[in-house]
């Protein structure tokens, strides 16, 4: 038997779904990891709904008992969950209590999506496990963001009342790959600067000033920036107004038309990048289009950034397509040669699941490509938090 003792059990909770991993935070090593689906569907029409977080919460430990995790027997050492919005002031995890909780639920207006989900996860992991708890905040890594960047030019009552400014996203991505580069290069992570291009369903760019986020490209919501599998990214706002009252369309139905019906998808009719490369190669114009306007952005932001940080050292690709399309890689870069940016295309090209340079050598911009591991991160991050706690 598998002794768990040092593991995290880290929780990705949305609102129908819950995503787990035991991992060992100094070793890496995935003990065992799984998904539950169809939460609020109870039974579902071929009976695999379950009904609620708490009875999903029972089969991941059915299955962790599968996989050979005896959880009363060996414990774990705490849970770790992951949460999408912290608001302006988680800027670290933090040890779950009841008064966490109800600021987690204080920030459900800027999250409706997302954060009900993560509470519902986070009751049901209370009631199961008696361990520590800790809540790690996808937004945490953007509280570092200065005002310039953070600040939406809005008259202040929307801004303070309503707290409206940009707060970022796939911050534990961003800032997982943005320390996994500085192991990769050997160099310390205060003496350069670096662009992390988060490509996966959702995308998101991010500048990063020795190891700070100085900015990023998601904003209130993650519909804002590149262009993504299903949302749109950066839109005219007044394409809202439009829509509303010269088309009629409601506020909801714009909602998710931008969020589900967009990007890649509102593009070429697909999501899947694969399917869009393919697509394009068969002689698809709509496809074609969609990678232009999708490779068309990542430049603008990449171009942008390098501005912000005042040049730039290192640009780094992760997540599904970052990861897995050399051709992506090599488009974004093929126009920015002039600010130092090349890929070699046998580097590029290779396929590998390890973190590896993929420019020349002697580039002026070091391009790299590392796996992101946003479940190591959430376990790291909670288990640093359990070692520095002095109670
Ligand atoms: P993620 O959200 O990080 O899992 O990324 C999902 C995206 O990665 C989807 O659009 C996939 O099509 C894309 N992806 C995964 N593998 C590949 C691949 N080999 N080539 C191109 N895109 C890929």
């Amino acid at each position: 038997m598998t002794d768990a003792r040092d593991a995290v059990l880290v929780l990705n909770a949305g609102s129908s779904s819950l995503k787990y991993q035991v991992v060992v935070p100094g070793t890496a090593e995935v003990l065992a990891k799984g998904l539950v689906e169809r939460i609020g569907e109870d039974g579902g029409p071929d009976g695999a709904g379950v009904p609620d977080h708490g009875a999903a919460m029972s089969v991941v430990t059915d299955q962790l008992a599968d996989a050979g995790l005896d959880l009363g027997r060996t414990g774990l050492r705490a849970v770790g969950h992951r949460v999408v919005h912290g608001g302006p002031d988680f800027s670290d995890p933090v040890l779950v209590d009841d008064a966490v909780v109800a600021d987690i639920r204080d920030l459900v207006p800027l999250a409706p999506l997302h954060n009900p989900g993560a509470l519902a996860g986070i009751e049901a992991a209370r009631a199961a496990f008696d361990i520590p708890q800790v809540a790690v905040f996808d937004t945490a890594f953007f509280t570092s963001l200065p005002p310039a960047a953070s600040t939406y030019a809005l008259p202040e009552d929307i801004r303070t009342q309503h707290r409206v400014r940009r707060y970022g996203f796939h911050g534990t991505s961003h800032r997982y790959v943005s320390r996994a580069a500085a192991d990769l290069l050997g160099r310390p992570l205060e003496s350069f600067q670096q662009v992390v291009l988060h490509l996966g369903n959702g995308c998101s760019a991010s500048a990063i000033a020795g190891g700070v986020a100085a900015d990023t490209s998601m904003g209130l919501t993650p519909l804002e920036g590149l262009v993504m599998g299903t949302r749109s990214g950066d839109v005219d706002p007044a394409v809202f107004t439009f829509l509303h009252e010269q088309v009629g369309m409601s506020v909801a139905e714009i909602d998710t038309m931008l969020n589900k019906r967009s990007g890649l998808k509102g593009l070429a009719g697909v999501n899947d990048f694969r399917e869009v490369l393919a697509r394009a190669d068969a002689g698809d114009g709509d496809a074609r289009l969609a990678f232009d306007v999708y490779v068309h952005r990542l430049r603008h932001y990449v171009g942008a950034y390098t501005a912000v940080l005042g040049g730039l050292d290192v640009l780094v690709f992760t997540a599904g397509v970052g990861e897995n399309a050399p051709r992506l890689r090599a488009a974004v870069v093929e126009t920015l040669g002039r600010l130092g940016l090349s890929v070699d295309p046998e580097r590029n090209e290779a396929p590998s699941h390890e973190a590896r340079v993929v420019s020349p050598d002697g580039s002026p911009v070091t391009v790299l490509v590392v796996p992101t591991n946003e479940e190591l991160e959430i376990a790291r991050q909670t288990a640093t938090l359990l070692d520095t706690r002095h109670d």
